[in-house]
């Protein structure tokens, strides 16, 4: 499996010839492109393969936070906090294209509410969720500070008077004691990020490889069964070592790799993407982090002219669950309560998602006493099996380096290998050498204007959505006549032909959930969508009739998961030109 410049195809049948791979990983979401990039840092041959596009399961689901849990403090998990902030502050390091402070405001609504709630939670004797008055609040932002200690690259917490607050923003409600004011950090792109770990993996390695749309479909004793879900033929593989990284699938794979278990207890998790001029401006270009309340945590910050809003967290056995009515109407009165005067609807919502947290099965009281640790349960060989399998649990997107370090360091040991490398300060994708002041910004501009002759405002752009990665775009972009779309001005052809030269596209759905946030921002509409096929179709040996499958299995998925209405879909967009 020589892996950089072959397709899909060629190294599924280049399997057929040499099926002897050290490490199989099943799942393409953080966890297992985490654990791919860490394997081949240290030199081990390693397959992952997605039944479904990269980072479309939880991954893509996620509130987008890079954080250390200020909520988990509650449940006592202080080692996983402190994991969580070192890993976030080197997010922000190495992934800075996408990474970026996130300065976060807390409504607080009384001085000591929660204090005994969460005592009580603290030693087991009590389980229900409370609203966090100021006291208890000052106390997770101090341990909060304290963690991070002398490695903190983010201010340290203040807390603002009500007035000051209610002056800042008038919005807010006016019962509020007081503010509090943290930084943590938000990921732009996270699909993007994801991909671009399997990138610099296969780019690390010529015996590493990912593969989108091929599933673990059965086992043997020897072998693991793998199917191509767009050919549906068959194909063996024969690990040393499986991991399971199928994150709310984990037992269901399990089951297909002949192995019985009951891991997870996953919970959904919904958000809106609101468009709401007031709504966005009350934001202040802050994340608003507060109680609902019956005590759970909802957040919503700006994102790109919009606000995401969410999340829920409710108990759910099948992980393809989608965002009912009732979550809507739950986070709909969570924003009331934090702007009672702002007036938000159904009709502001441009899209909707939904994904469930591979949690493990617990006895816990509320989803919220869940541990958001992760755990790497192995299943030793024996059995109907030659081979182990690692099912990796739980975790959050923040955290998955350290997961995939802990895994490989597990993996190296049963092989007999010793590590060879650390992801500490490796950058990740477009994270490589991206600019991190003015001037150095204005130096790359100056340089990749020089070689491709784009606008500097259109290098602007680029230089947000891919980060470095950017100039290779932009040198694309610059060998052919380019012009922007017609129906989303804001892109242009040339660059989404790239995408779907360079970026393993199979669907057109991958190219606006997850190449692109042109869904998640509420951008699409059928004329784009068929204008997008036009543009990939002759890039991905479409024919006529695939591209309008593509452009109606697209359609479908927006409906059925992303609520989008036959008329959403059908209103044309007044965009800005790139
Ligand atoms: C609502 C919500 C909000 C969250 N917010 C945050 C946050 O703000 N910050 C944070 O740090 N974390 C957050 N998390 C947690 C984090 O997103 C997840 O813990 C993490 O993404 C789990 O990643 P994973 O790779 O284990 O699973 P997934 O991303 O679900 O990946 C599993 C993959 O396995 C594939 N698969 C399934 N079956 C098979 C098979 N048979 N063969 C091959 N592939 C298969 C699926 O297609 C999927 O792509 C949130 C999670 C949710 C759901």
């Amino acid at each position: 499996m020589k892996g950089p410049g072959m397709t899909r195809k060629e190294v599924l049948e280049s399997l057929r010839d040499r099926p002897e791979v050290s490490v199989l990983i099943a799942g393409g979401g953080i966890n297992g492109a985490g654990l791919l990039r860490e394997l081949a840092l240290q030199g081990v041959d390693a397959l992952l393969v997605d039944k479904s596009d990269f980072c479309a399961g939880a991954s893509a689901a996620s509130t987008r936070i890079i954080h250390g849990g200020l909520r988990y403090l509650e449940n006592g998990e202080f080692r996983l906090v402190r994991e969580a902030l070192r890993e976030r502050n080197r997010l922000l390091e190495n992934a800075a294209h996408y990474v970026r402070p996130l300065p976060t405001t807390i409504p607080i609504f009384s001085w000591t509410s929660g204090l005994f709630s969460a005592a009580g939670k603290f030693l087991g004797l009590s389980e229900q969720p409370s609203d966090r008055g100021a006291l208890l609040i000052g106390i997770g932002l101090s341990l909060y500070d304290l963690f991070t200690g002398r490695q903190s690259v983010l201010p340290a917490h203040q807390f603002k008077s009500r007035q000051w607050s209610l002056n800042l923003r008038p919005e807010l409600n006016p019962e509020i004691v007081c503010t509090a004011l943290y930084y943590d950090a938000s990921i732009s792109y996270p699909e993007r990020l994801c991909l671009e770990l399997i990138q610099d993996a296969e780019a690390l390695s010529p015996d590493v490889r990912g593969l989108n749309y091929v599933s673990v479909y059965g086992a043997s004793r020897h072998a693991v069964v793998l199917k191509d879900e767009l050919s549906g033929e068959l194909v063996s593989v024969q690990p040393r070592i499986v991991v399971n990284a199928t994150g709310a699938w984990i037992d269901f794979t399990n089951r297909a790799l002949q192995r019985t278990t009951d891991y997870i207890g996953g919970t959904k998790g919904s958000h809106v993407v609101i468009d709401h001029p007031g709504l966005l401006a009350a934001t202040r270009g802050q994340m608003l982090y507060f109680a609902n309340a019956d005590g759970r945590i909802c957040i919503f910050y700006p994102y790109y002219g919009r606000v995401i809003a969410g999340s829920t967290d409710i108990p759910v056995r099948d992980p393809e669950a989608s965002c009912d009515e009732a979550e809507v109407d739950y986070i709909l009165a969570s924003l009331r309560l934090v702007f009672p005067s702002i007036e938000v609807n159904r009709s502001h919502i441009v899209f909707r998602f939904c994904g469930v947290r591979p949690l493990p099965r617990s006895n816990a009281a509320t989803p919220g006493q869940i541990s958001r640790d992760h755990i790497c349960a192995v299943l030793p060989a024996g059995g109907d099996t030659d081979f182990p399998v690692y099912s990796l649990i739980g975790g959050k997107w923040t955290t998955f380096r350290a997961f995939g370090e802990q895994v490989a360091d597990k993996i190296l040991a049963a092989l007999g290998r010793r590590r060879i490398a650390s992801s500490v300060h490796l950058p990740i994708g477009g994270g490589k050498g991206y600019p991190r002041s003015e001037s150095e910004t204005d130096a790359w501009l100056d340089a990749v204007q020089e070689k491709t002759g784009l606008p500097r405002a259109r290098l602007v752009t680029l230089l947000d959505r891919y980060g470095t990665r950017a100039e290779g775009v932009a040198l694309f972009i610059a060998m052919g006549a380019d012009s922007p779309l017609r129906h989303q001005p804001e892109y242009s052809r040339r660059e989404i032909m790239y995408l779907a030269s360079q970026e393993r596209i199979v669907h057109l759905d991958d190219l606006i959930l997850r190449r692109t946030i042109l869904a998640l921002l509420g951008q699409v509409n059928g004329a784009l969508l068929e204008e997008l096929a036009g543009i990939i179709a002759p890039v991905l040996n479409w024919t006529p009739q695939q591209a309008s499958g593509e452009v109606q299995r697209t359609a479908q998925i927006l409906k059925e998961r992303h609520g989008l209405s036959a008329e959403q879909l059908a209103r044309a967009h007044s965009p800005k030109a790139c």
